[in-house]
Order: structure tokens, then sequence, then C-alpha cells
């Protein structure tokens, strides 16, 4: 892990925010290449769940929403978590499941934790909860408190009747929406792993009551293969189903897709039957009436939801670690990662070989071709293994060179990231080409 936090800072991926004055705790910033990153993944994700299906339509909602919100989800009442306070020397806070789990992982008793940092007692639980709290308008009194979102997904159950209205679907429909949520963490994150703020792609998949469980296992498969196709080896892939006492008391069937991680295996996705908890909470405290109404029959009822919530930072990360690699260029070590073509930052860069010649302003040429419709980068400065090495470093799978033949022939050489092969092809249709291997 250590490897990939580096690399992310040095590439200016991923690093700590406001580190000027010393960082804050458990937050990150996403540079230039993290940015592209996290863009292609969202990219897919909306691929996936809305262009390629007619069953899913997507929806953008507040952050901010009526406090009342909260009161429905249960979020106000149970979202909270056993805080416990190291009683030794260095008074850090905990939270005690966190412990609990790390305990049964190293095969640790875990009614017998203390503190990881200086072995001190622990103090009792309290129950904390994880919603960030902040008010509206100047005075800070009780009806001014709200709060910010902990999970997308309650937005989508307030816009549920509103959807229904224009979006002319009926279960079995979805509703999908990427965007940060919050949790006030107190337990060390991992990197980005657990973070104060991460953004969420999240779907309630609305359906009749009776066709629940076979979508729940839809859902499932329907998840765990997008990551294969991101290019995760389906070996560091399993899904893990929640026994019963690990299920939210409203949930029937909950199973998290878990990748493993430097740290082991842990979740990436949760997939949950909720039954139709949320809308029949929402529907109680609103007034609202919630069901979808049968129009041959004339019968309303209230859908059942399968939600898939995934989260962004864990995406990033899990693609990450995948890709990480060194290997052995001519006795010298190279660091390279092996991303998927689809979720690479750059797609291609356009190197001349030499700063005269003729070769920067060939390849700047193809370079403003090539980038109307791919990521493209131009680089001339340095030795051209140099600049192999840099794009190496940020994932990209394809590089261009432009030397002296191409003036002969106009043909460059195309090399290949993972398997290093360079081989000559034609300027003309080269844009073409590239897509194809992209695609492929
Ligand atoms: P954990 O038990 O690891 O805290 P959770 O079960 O509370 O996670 P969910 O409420 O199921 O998480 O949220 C759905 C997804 O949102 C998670 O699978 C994860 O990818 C992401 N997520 C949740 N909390 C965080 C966080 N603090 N930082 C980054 N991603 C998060």
């Amino acid at each position: 892990m250590d490897e990939v936090v580096a690399l992310c800072k040095r590439r200016g991926l991923i690093f700590p925010a406001s580190e000027i004055y010393g960082g804050i705790a458990n937050t990150y910033d996403y540079g230039h290449y993290g940015v592209l990153l996290k863009r292609n993944v969202t990219d897919a994700w909306w691929k996936a769940m809305i262009q390629e299906r007619d069953d899913i339509v997507a929806l953008d909602s507040a952050i901010i929403q009526h406090p009342k919100t909260w009161e429905a989800s249960g979020h106000l009442a149970g979202f909270s978590d056993p805080l416990v306070q190291c009683l030794g020397k260095c008074k850090k806070r905990y939270r005690l499941d966190h412990l609990q789990e790390e305990a049964v992982e190293k095969g640790e008793d875990p009614a017998l934790v203390k503190c990881p940092t200086c072995g001190g007692d622990l103090s009792e639980p309290r129950a904390f909860n994880l919603m960030f709290q902040t008010n509206i308008g100047p005075v800070q009194d009780e009806g001014s408190t709200v709060y910010l979102r902990p999970e997308t997904a309650q937005g989508i159950f307030l816009d549920f009747k509103q959807t229904l209205n224009y979006a002319r679907k009926k279960p079995p429909f979805g509703i999908a929406q990427i965007g940060k949520s919050f949790r006030n963490e107190i337990t060390p994150g991992n990197f980005i792993f657990r973070t104060l703020e991460f953004e969420q792609m999240e779907m309630e998949f609305f359906v009749p009551p009776d066709e629940a469980e076979q979508w729940y296992e839809y859902w499932c498969q329907e998840r765990l293969s997008w990551y294969v196709k991101l290019g995760i080896n389906p070996e560091r892939l399993r899904l893990r189903p929640h026994d019963a006492e690990e299920l939210s008391h409203y949930s029937s069937g909950t199973s998290d897709v878990e990748y493993l991680y430097p740290i082991g295996w842990s979740e990436l996705e949760g997939i949950a039957n909720r039954g139709n908890f949320d809308l029949t909470q929402h529907a109680e405290h609103s007034r609202e009436k919630l069901e979808w109404k049968d129009p041959q029959t004339g019968k309303g009822y209230l859908p059942h939801v399968i939600e898939p919530a995934a989260g962004l930072g864990r995406t990033m990360l899990a693609l990450l670690c995948e890709a990480y690699d060194q290997d052995d260029i001519g006795g010298e070590t190279r660091t390279v990662l092996r991303l998927h073509p689809t979720v690479a930052p750059i797609k291609v860069a356009v190197l001349p070989l030499l700063r005269k010649d003729g070769h920067p302003e060939k390849a700047r040429e193809i370079y403003t071709a090539l980038r109307k419709r791919l990521s493209a980068e131009y680089d001339e400065g340095g030795h051209i293994g140099k600049r192999y090495r840099r794009q190496d470093e940020i994932g990209t799978p394809y590089g261009i060179t432009v030397d002296h033949q191409t003036f002969e022939d106009d043909t460059v050489t195309l090399r290949d990231r993972d398997s290093l092969t360079q081989e000559r092809v034609p300027v003309e249709g080269l844009v073409d080409l590239l897509e194809a291997k992209i695609n492929a």
C-alpha cells in the first residue's frame, strides 16, 4: 500500500488535503491524473448503469435535505458507532467495532482489545453519530440544524414519486446517482479507503415484491462482473453475504463485494435487499403516498428495493492496487500501473524522438489530431526512456514516437506499455487503430 500511496503523490494522482497546514485527517485531494482516472471510473459506471440500459434513470439530488429525511431513514437514531477513548498515555479515540474486527482477523479475543497506539486500557463505549451537522441561517438553534448526507440513497427515495411522474417507468426500474457523501469517520482511513468525504455511486432498483429475491441475485452478479471488466482479477474479488447478526434490521439480504486490498479483504460495494423499508418510512414521515399504482389492475403497492451502493474512492484504490507493478527492463527496475485502457487517465503519449529535425512539429501535429478523440499527452522533455517511464507510472497504455523514418514513410512507432513491443504503424488511421485497441 505504501508504494501505491507514494506513487500517487509523486505523480500527482492523489495527495493529502491541506498539506501546507499539516493535512487534515482522512481527507485527500485528487490531482490532474487522479481526476481523469476518477472520471473514467464514473463514466464506466454511468455507461453500465444508464447508457446501456433502458430501465434506469439518472438523478442528482441535494447534499443537504430536509432534516426529517434522517429521522425517517433511521440515521439520526441509529447511525452511530461505539466510540472508545484510550485511558492511557495517548488519549486517542477509536471505533470499538473496528478495533474488534481487527482483533478477530488477527485471531485475538475481541473482548480484550487495548489501545493500538500505546497499549492503554479503553474507556466504556459511547454512541457517536457519524453524520456531520451544520446550520441553515445565522442562528444556531435546534430548528436550524441540518446534516450533510451520509449516503446518496435517501435523495433517491425522496424523489421516487417525482420520478414516477415524469420518467414513464414502472417497476422493475431504477434511479441512479453519483455524488459526495460525508461521514465523521475517526478511524485512520488507510489512504482513500475510508475518508470523511467520499463519492458514492448508488442505484435503487424498485421491483414488485415477489421479484425482489431474483433481482437481488441479478445485481450481485452484475456488479461483480463490472469490476472484472474494469480489469480486476476475479481471484481478488469475492461476494460475501452478511450473516444474520450483521444484517441491518430492514434488510432481508446483503452481500458485500470485497477486494483483496493490501490491508486484507475489505468492502468495495454493498448490495442490499432493503425490502420496502425506506418507502414505508418516508411515506409515514411525509404523509405522502409513495405507492406505485398498477394502471391495469388499479391496485397499488410499495415496491421493494435492491440497492447496489459502491464507493468511488474504494474502486479507485482497488484499481490502483491491482495495477501497481514493478518489472525489470535491461537491468533497471520499472514501476508501472497496468491500468485497463478504459480507465487509464491518458490513453496515448506522443513523443518526438529528438528535439530537432522537425520531430517536435510533426509529433505535435499528430497529438493535436489524436486529442480530439482521445485523452492524449505530448512530451518532449528529457531522454526518451525517461519519458516512457513517466507514462508507465501514470498507466498510459500506448506511446507514439516520431523519428527519422516518419519523414520517409509517414509511420510512427507504437509502444505497448505491458508487452513493451514496438510496431511501426501508419499515421493515417492512427486514431481508429488506438480506439480499436482501447475498446477491445
Ligand atoms: P464500512 O463498514 O467499511 O464503513 P459501510 O458498510 O458503512 O462501510 P455503506 O454504508 O454500505 O458502507 O456504503 C456503501 C459504500 O460506500 C461502501 O461500500 C464504500 O465503498 C463507500 N463508503 C462508505 N463509507 C466510506 C468512507 N468513509 N470512505 C470511503 N468510502 C466509503
